[in-house]
Protein backbone atom coordinates (compact mmCIF):
# COMPACT_ATOMS: atom_id res chain seq x y z
CA UNK A 1 0.00 0.00 0.00
CA UNK A 2 1.00 3.62 -0.58
CA UNK A 3 2.34 5.39 2.47
CA UNK A 4 0.83 8.48 1.75
CA UNK A 5 -2.69 6.57 1.09
CA UNK A 6 -4.60 8.64 4.10
CA UNK A 7 -4.03 11.85 2.65
CA UNK A 8 -4.74 10.50 -0.82
CA UNK A 9 -8.28 9.49 -0.04
CA UNK A 10 -9.27 12.67 0.44
CA UNK A 11 -10.92 13.33 -2.75
CA UNK A 12 -9.74 17.25 -2.93
CA UNK A 13 -5.91 16.16 -2.12
CA UNK A 14 -6.20 13.27 -4.15
CA UNK A 15 -3.39 11.68 -6.35
CA UNK A 16 -2.85 14.83 -8.11
CA UNK A 17 -2.10 16.79 -5.04
CA UNK A 18 0.19 13.91 -3.88
CA UNK A 19 2.21 14.82 -6.99
CA UNK A 20 2.17 18.28 -6.88
CA UNK A 21 3.84 17.49 -3.49
CA UNK A 22 6.01 15.05 -4.23
CA UNK A 23 7.53 17.77 -7.33
CA UNK A 24 7.67 20.35 -4.77
CA UNK A 25 10.48 22.36 -3.25
CA UNK A 26 9.96 24.13 -0.20
CA UNK A 27 12.67 26.49 1.56
CA UNK A 28 12.21 26.34 5.75
CA UNK A 29 13.52 29.40 6.68
CA UNK A 30 14.28 29.03 10.45
CA UNK A 31 14.22 25.51 11.97
CA UNK A 32 13.56 26.58 15.58
CA UNK A 33 9.87 25.13 16.83
CA UNK A 34 7.74 26.52 14.00
CA UNK A 35 10.37 25.56 11.01
CA UNK A 36 10.94 21.85 12.38
CA UNK A 37 7.10 21.52 13.10
CA UNK A 38 6.87 22.37 9.15
CA UNK A 39 9.59 20.35 8.28
CA UNK A 40 8.67 16.76 10.15
CA UNK A 41 4.79 17.24 8.69
CA UNK A 42 5.94 18.19 5.03
CA UNK A 43 9.00 15.32 5.13
CA UNK A 44 6.00 13.00 6.32
CA UNK A 45 3.60 13.97 3.75
CA UNK A 46 6.27 13.03 0.91
CA UNK A 47 7.26 16.82 -0.08
CA UNK A 48 10.42 16.03 -2.72
CA UNK A 49 12.71 18.26 -1.05
CA UNK A 50 13.34 20.90 1.57
CA UNK A 51 16.30 23.05 1.81
CA UNK A 52 16.46 24.05 5.91
CA UNK A 53 18.38 27.22 7.00
CA UNK A 54 19.20 28.02 10.35
CA UNK A 55 22.46 29.32 12.45
CA UNK A 56 21.66 27.73 15.94
CA UNK A 57 22.71 25.11 17.71
CA UNK A 58 20.26 22.96 19.66
CA UNK A 59 19.75 24.01 23.49
CA UNK A 60 17.94 22.98 26.81
CA UNK A 61 15.67 26.06 26.90
CA UNK A 62 14.62 24.88 22.97
CA UNK A 63 13.27 21.36 23.93
CA UNK A 64 9.50 22.41 25.82
CA UNK A 65 8.35 23.50 22.16
CA UNK A 66 10.60 22.20 19.24
CA UNK A 67 10.00 18.72 18.70
CA UNK A 68 12.42 17.71 15.92
CA UNK A 69 15.19 17.83 18.44
CA UNK A 70 16.24 15.69 21.45
CA UNK A 71 18.56 15.95 24.88
CA UNK A 72 21.35 14.42 22.46
CA UNK A 73 21.52 17.10 20.80
CA UNK A 74 22.08 19.83 23.24
CA UNK A 75 24.56 17.10 24.39
CA UNK A 76 26.89 16.98 21.57
CA UNK A 77 26.16 21.16 20.74
CA UNK A 78 24.79 20.10 17.04
CA UNK A 79 23.73 22.66 14.40
CA UNK A 80 20.17 22.18 14.01
CA UNK A 81 20.01 22.39 10.76
CA UNK A 82 22.17 18.69 10.62
CA UNK A 83 20.67 17.38 13.79
CA UNK A 84 17.15 17.84 11.77
CA UNK A 85 18.29 16.24 8.99
CA UNK A 86 19.50 13.40 10.73
CA UNK A 87 15.88 12.98 12.56
CA UNK A 88 14.01 13.65 9.49
CA UNK A 89 15.59 11.40 7.15
CA UNK A 90 14.67 8.18 10.08
CA UNK A 91 11.40 9.62 9.47
CA UNK A 92 11.23 9.45 5.38
CA UNK A 93 14.43 7.96 3.68
CA UNK A 94 12.69 9.59 0.21
CA UNK A 95 12.66 13.26 0.75
CA UNK A 96 15.92 15.23 -0.12
CA UNK A 97 17.12 17.05 2.83
CA UNK A 98 19.93 20.06 1.90
CA UNK A 99 20.73 22.01 5.40
CA UNK A 100 22.18 25.31 5.39
CA UNK A 101 24.21 26.22 8.70
CA UNK A 102 24.49 30.09 7.86
CA UNK A 103 23.09 33.03 9.16
CA UNK A 104 20.38 34.86 6.79
CA UNK A 105 21.66 38.54 6.54
CA UNK A 106 20.67 41.19 3.77
CA UNK A 107 23.98 40.79 2.12
CA UNK A 108 23.21 37.10 1.13
CA UNK A 109 19.63 35.90 1.37
CA UNK A 110 18.80 36.95 -2.41
CA UNK A 111 22.32 35.37 -3.60
CA UNK A 112 21.06 32.13 -1.79
CA UNK A 113 17.49 32.19 -2.84
CA UNK A 114 19.37 32.46 -6.11
CA UNK A 115 20.64 29.67 -5.42
CA UNK A 116 18.11 27.27 -4.58
CA UNK A 117 15.57 28.16 -6.49
CA UNK A 118 12.59 27.05 -3.92
CA UNK A 119 8.78 26.69 -5.28
CA UNK A 120 7.66 28.45 -2.18
CA UNK A 121 9.31 29.56 0.77
CA UNK A 122 8.00 28.94 4.41
CA UNK A 123 8.64 30.93 7.88
CA UNK A 124 9.77 29.20 10.78
CA UNK A 125 11.22 32.47 12.13
CA UNK A 126 11.46 33.63 15.70
CA UNK A 127 11.97 37.23 15.16
CA UNK A 128 10.67 39.89 12.64
CA UNK A 129 13.92 42.18 11.13
CA UNK A 130 14.41 38.54 9.15
CA UNK A 131 10.84 38.33 7.84
CA UNK A 132 10.69 41.48 6.72
CA UNK A 133 13.95 40.77 4.89
CA UNK A 134 12.52 37.78 3.26
CA UNK A 135 9.32 40.03 2.67
CA UNK A 136 11.50 41.79 0.19
CA UNK A 137 13.44 39.40 -1.16
CA UNK A 138 10.65 36.99 -1.99
CA UNK A 139 8.88 39.99 -3.48
CA UNK A 140 12.27 40.86 -5.81
CA UNK A 141 12.43 37.79 -6.94
CA UNK A 142 8.67 36.53 -6.75
CA UNK A 143 8.81 33.20 -4.93
CA UNK A 144 5.60 32.88 -3.10
CA UNK A 145 6.01 32.96 0.88
CA UNK A 146 4.13 31.79 3.87
CA UNK A 147 4.32 34.15 6.74
CA UNK A 148 3.66 32.60 10.45
CA UNK A 149 4.25 33.92 13.59
CA UNK A 150 3.70 33.16 17.21
CA UNK A 151 4.40 35.29 20.29
CA UNK A 152 2.94 34.31 23.88
CA UNK A 153 0.11 32.60 22.90
CA UNK A 154 -1.16 34.25 20.00
CA UNK A 155 -0.57 32.84 16.41
CA UNK A 156 -0.81 34.69 13.04
CA UNK A 157 -0.52 32.79 9.64
CA UNK A 158 -1.09 34.60 6.03
CA UNK A 159 0.42 33.56 2.30
CA UNK A 160 2.46 36.31 0.42
CA UNK A 161 2.12 36.60 -3.48
CA UNK A 162 2.60 39.33 -6.11
CA UNK A 163 -1.56 39.02 -6.35
CA UNK A 164 -2.07 39.99 -2.61
CA UNK A 165 -0.69 42.15 -0.21
CA UNK A 166 2.86 41.80 0.91
CA UNK A 167 4.35 42.12 4.95
CA UNK A 168 5.06 45.59 4.26
CA UNK A 169 1.05 46.28 3.14
CA UNK A 170 -0.03 44.74 6.19
CA UNK A 171 2.31 45.89 8.92
CA UNK A 172 4.73 48.58 8.03
CA UNK A 173 7.02 48.37 10.68
CA UNK A 174 7.77 45.44 13.34
CA UNK A 175 4.84 45.30 15.95
CA UNK A 176 6.12 46.57 19.14
CA UNK A 177 4.86 43.75 21.16
CA UNK A 178 6.20 41.61 18.62
CA UNK A 179 9.99 41.70 19.48
CA UNK A 180 9.26 41.07 23.09
CA UNK A 181 10.43 37.23 23.65
CA UNK A 182 11.53 37.51 27.37
CA UNK A 183 8.01 39.21 28.03
CA UNK A 184 5.66 37.62 26.40
CA UNK A 185 7.25 33.57 26.12
CA UNK A 186 6.09 31.29 24.03
CA UNK A 187 3.68 28.34 24.61
CA UNK A 188 3.78 24.91 22.86
CA UNK A 189 0.08 24.53 21.51
CA UNK A 190 0.68 27.91 19.98
CA UNK A 191 3.60 27.15 17.56
CA UNK A 192 2.09 23.86 16.60
CA UNK A 193 -0.86 25.35 15.83
CA UNK A 194 1.31 27.94 13.45
CA UNK A 195 3.10 25.12 12.23
CA UNK A 196 0.56 23.46 11.14
CA UNK A 197 -1.43 26.66 9.65
CA UNK A 198 1.58 27.09 7.46
CA UNK A 199 1.36 23.73 6.10
CA UNK A 200 -2.24 23.86 6.08
CA UNK A 201 -1.81 27.27 3.58
CA UNK A 202 0.67 24.99 1.32
CA UNK A 203 -1.66 22.26 1.24
CA UNK A 204 -4.58 24.84 0.03
CA UNK A 205 -2.37 26.07 -2.03
CA UNK A 206 -1.59 22.37 -3.65
CA UNK A 207 -5.04 21.71 -4.02
CA UNK A 208 -6.62 25.65 -5.39
CA UNK A 209 -3.95 26.48 -7.67
CA UNK A 210 -4.08 29.77 -5.50
CA UNK A 211 -3.83 30.63 -1.83
CA UNK A 212 -6.66 31.38 0.40
CA UNK A 213 -5.49 35.19 0.93
CA UNK A 214 -6.41 34.92 4.27
CA UNK A 215 -4.93 35.39 7.63
CA UNK A 216 -5.58 33.55 10.32
CA UNK A 217 -5.49 34.60 13.84
CA UNK A 218 -5.84 32.73 17.02
CA UNK A 219 -5.25 32.92 20.63
CA UNK A 220 -4.95 29.67 22.41
CA UNK A 221 -5.23 31.96 26.08
CA UNK A 222 -8.30 34.05 25.31
CA UNK A 223 -9.78 30.73 22.90
CA UNK A 224 -10.29 33.36 19.93
CA UNK A 225 -10.27 32.46 16.31
CA UNK A 226 -10.79 34.93 13.11
CA UNK A 227 -10.21 34.49 9.79
CA UNK A 228 -10.13 37.29 7.10
CA UNK A 229 -10.05 37.97 4.14
CA UNK A 230 -6.66 40.08 3.01
CA UNK A 231 -6.70 40.84 -0.30
CA UNK A 232 -8.36 44.71 0.39
CA UNK A 233 -4.94 45.05 3.00
CA UNK A 234 -2.48 45.43 -0.76
CA UNK A 235 -1.42 49.28 -1.11
CA UNK A 236 -0.57 50.24 -4.25
CA UNK A 237 1.68 52.48 -2.73
CA UNK A 238 3.62 49.96 -0.96
CA UNK A 239 7.21 50.46 -0.96
CA UNK A 240 7.99 47.08 -1.59
CA UNK A 241 5.21 44.76 -3.46
CA UNK A 242 4.22 48.36 -5.34
CA UNK A 243 7.13 50.52 -5.95
CA UNK A 244 9.62 47.41 -5.92
CA UNK A 245 11.95 49.10 -3.83
CA UNK A 246 13.58 47.24 -1.35
CA UNK A 247 15.24 49.52 1.70
CA UNK A 248 15.58 46.72 4.32
CA UNK A 249 17.62 44.70 1.64
CA UNK A 250 20.05 47.29 0.43
CA UNK A 251 20.96 48.24 4.14
CA UNK A 252 23.74 46.09 4.23
CA UNK A 253 25.48 46.64 7.51
CA UNK A 254 25.61 43.83 10.25
CA UNK A 255 25.09 44.78 13.93
CA UNK A 256 27.91 44.35 15.66
CA UNK A 257 26.28 44.48 18.78
CA UNK A 258 23.16 42.96 19.40
CA UNK A 259 20.67 41.67 22.67
CA UNK A 260 19.05 38.57 21.65
CA UNK A 261 15.69 37.11 23.77
CA UNK A 262 17.29 35.56 27.32
CA UNK A 263 19.24 38.83 27.55
CA UNK A 264 22.07 37.56 25.73
CA UNK A 265 24.42 39.72 24.09
CA UNK A 266 25.78 39.11 20.35
CA UNK A 267 29.03 40.14 19.02
CA UNK A 268 30.97 39.65 16.02
CA UNK A 269 34.32 38.92 15.78
CA UNK A 270 36.73 37.92 13.27
CA UNK A 271 35.70 34.39 12.77
CA UNK A 272 39.67 34.27 12.85
CA UNK A 273 39.10 33.99 16.51
CA UNK A 274 37.75 30.69 16.38
CA UNK A 275 40.86 28.91 15.43
CA UNK A 276 43.17 31.47 17.56
CA UNK A 277 44.28 29.85 21.05
CA UNK A 278 42.69 31.64 23.73
CA UNK A 279 43.65 33.79 26.69
CA UNK A 280 44.63 31.43 29.91
CA UNK A 281 42.12 32.88 32.03
CA UNK A 282 39.67 31.55 28.97
CA UNK A 283 38.57 28.05 29.39
CA UNK A 284 37.22 25.93 26.91
CA UNK A 285 34.45 23.34 28.30
CA UNK A 286 33.51 21.99 24.97
CA UNK A 287 33.98 22.20 21.33
CA UNK A 288 32.93 20.71 18.10
CA UNK A 289 33.50 21.97 14.32
CA UNK A 290 31.00 24.63 14.94
CA UNK A 291 31.08 25.91 18.04
CA UNK A 292 32.80 26.18 21.42
CA UNK A 293 31.19 26.88 24.47
CA UNK A 294 33.92 29.23 26.90
CA UNK A 295 33.79 29.85 30.72
CA UNK A 296 35.46 33.40 31.53
CA UNK A 297 34.80 34.25 35.47
CA UNK A 298 31.62 33.69 36.25
CA UNK A 299 30.82 34.38 32.44
CA UNK A 300 29.04 31.73 29.67
CA UNK A 301 30.39 32.41 26.10
CA UNK A 302 29.91 30.19 23.00
CA UNK A 303 31.62 31.24 19.94
CA UNK A 304 30.63 30.10 16.56
CA UNK A 305 32.97 29.37 14.08
CA UNK A 306 31.58 32.35 11.75
CA UNK A 307 32.86 34.49 14.94
CA UNK A 308 29.26 35.35 16.47
CA UNK A 309 30.11 34.97 20.03
CA UNK A 310 27.18 35.03 22.66
CA UNK A 311 27.85 36.27 25.71
CA UNK A 312 25.49 35.22 28.63
CA UNK A 313 24.53 36.53 32.19
CA UNK A 314 26.37 39.70 31.57
CA UNK A 315 24.13 42.76 32.70
CA UNK A 316 24.73 45.39 30.07
CA UNK A 317 26.16 46.06 26.51
CA UNK A 318 28.87 48.17 27.71
CA UNK A 319 30.14 45.36 30.72
CA UNK A 320 29.82 43.16 27.28
CA UNK A 321 31.69 45.04 24.92
CA UNK A 322 34.40 45.91 27.47
CA UNK A 323 34.92 41.94 28.43
CA UNK A 324 35.75 41.55 24.32
CA UNK A 325 38.06 43.72 23.52
CA UNK A 326 39.61 42.41 26.81
CA UNK A 327 40.08 39.01 25.71
CA UNK A 328 39.83 39.12 22.14
CA UNK A 329 42.39 41.85 21.39
ZN1 LIG B 1 3.32 45.49 -0.10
Amino acid sequence: MDRYDRQIKFPPFGREGQQKLQNLHAFIMGVGALGSGIAEQLVRSGIKKITIVDKDIVSLTNLHRQSGYTEADVETMMPKVFALKQHLSAMNHEVEIEPLNEEITARNIVGILEEVKPDIVLDGLDQFETRYLMNEATRQLNIPYIYGAVIGSQVSVFPIDKDGPCLNCVMPDVPETMESCDVYGVLPPAVHLTSSLVVSELFYYLMHGTFSYKMVTMDIYKGTMRSTSIKALKEEDCEVCGHHNYPRLAHRELDQLRLLCGGVYQIRLNPDYFEKPLQEDVHTLLKNPFIKRLKYKTYDMTLYQDGRLLIYNVDDSKNAQNMVSQLFN
